[in-house]
């Protein structure tokens, strides 16, 4: 019997879940298990509220333009919350479509404007902007390879966005681009890192391809809710595996 237990929200898991960007919870899920920790899913969806001191973790997983706009328009009621949420360093993972939502706008393949709820300083333009000075009008598409710069972790994933992110003031990236376009395939970035939340454009999904990263993040929530236990420490003696 687990002794532990932590509380994830699958923000929009029914409408965005790019490349069964879920996985993420079931590598999560995984490890937790082997130490003890027992994993309470929550889809936390349109029209649902979501009460930022309930949670240990959330994932905001990607989707194409289409179900973008319908998020975004839902996700301005929950934009207190998830502010309230990240800024008590509440770990979050958002991929693509997700990560795009959270900073201040993203512009569509077609050329609209979607607003985000700007709790991350990032924004996002098109594939057709003329701002850009490479790889314009093409998708950004293909296996990706990165190393994050704090750790000297490398993460493998796959990207496909046609979407051109540009961090903030307060952003680093998850990491610098090896091989593949991240961000915007113009500044070696890819990625997010703000408090205790990762945003990537890997599907794969990032948490099954690499393991580390999903300890890291495991540990992070772990010790914020139980901070006497060395989470990192238990977390170490289990393998690291690459699904
Ligand atoms: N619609 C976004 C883009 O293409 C996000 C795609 C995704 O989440 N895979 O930029």
């Amino acid at each position: 019997m687990a002794n532990f237990e932590i509380s994830v929200a699958h923000l929009y898991g029914n409408l965005m879940n790019t490349y069964g960007d879920y996985g993420n919870i079931i590598a999560l899920t995984y490890y937790a298990k082997q130490i003890g920790v027992a994993v309470n899913y929550h889809l936390v969806s349109l029209g649902d509220d979501f009460d930022a001191d309930s949670f240990d973790f959330a994932l905001f997983g990607g989707g194409q333009d289409y179900e973008e706009t319908i998020v975004a328009k839902d996700l301005k009621n929950k934009a207190d919350q998830l502010r309230h949420y990240i800024e008590n360093d509440g770990p979050l993972l958002a991929v693509c479509g997700g990560f795009q939502l959270l900073g201040h706008y993203m512009v569509m393949a077609d050329g609209t404007r979607v607003d985000g709820i700007g709790v991350m300083d990032h924004y996002t333009i098109n594939m057709h902007e003329p701002k850009l000075t490479t790889l314009n009008n093409k998708r950004l598409t293909g296996n990706i390879v990165i190393k994050n710069n704090d750790t000297d972790e490398t993460y493998h994933g796959f990207e496909n966005h046609q979407g051109r992110t540009f961090l903030g003031k307060n952003e680093r990236a998850l990491g610098t681009v090896i091989s593949g376009n991240g961000n915007n395939g113009m500044d070696q970035t890819e990625g997010v890192i703000y408090r205790n939340v990762y945003g990537s454009y890997f599907h794969g999904p990032i948490f099954t391809r690499n393991g580390n990263l999903a300890k890291r993040v495991l540990a992070t929530a772990l010790s914020r809710k139980y901070p006497e236990v060395d989470w990192t420490e238990k977390l170490d003696q289990i393998e690291t595996e690459t699904f």
